[in-house]
């Protein structure tokens, strides 16, 4: 499952930065995940509670929120947002538009610790 190797992932860099600033247990987790990154929430949900048992993060929870996809339409000279499933096509348009402004990555936004 790929959601579960993101969440891997995502722990292993907590645990650094947990090293590096001191603090041993995580609260929360916030991150946004694109519409077009290919990772589903449910399953990161679900893939960060196996992830996370026995590690700093254990209980902790998982904030998702999701970013649609915005592409730059050259011809309209103008951010736009595909509709769902139809690809990278600009909606007033029809144009393809494949410079893609936001949507594609999992960003991890912030992290909760205790005070
Ligand atoms: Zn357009």
């Amino acid at each position: 499952m790929h959601e579960l190797s993101v969440a891997l992932s995502m722990i292993e860099g907590i645990a650094d930065s947990a090293a590096r600033d001191g603090f041993e247990r995580v609260l929360a987790v916030h991150v946004r995940v694109g519409a077009l990154s290919g990772i589903a929430p449910e399953a990161l949900r679900f893939s960060w509670k196996l992830a996370s048992a026995g590690t700093l993060a254990e209980d902790s929870t998982l904030n998702i929120e999701d970013v649609p996809l915005v592409v730059f339409c050259e011809r309209c000279g103008s951010e736009r947002k595909p509709r769902p499933a139809s690809g990278l096509i600009c909606p007033e348009c029809a144009t393809a538009c494949p410079i893609i402004v936001r949507g594609r990555d999992l960003q991890l936004v912030a992290v909760e610790v205790p005070e």
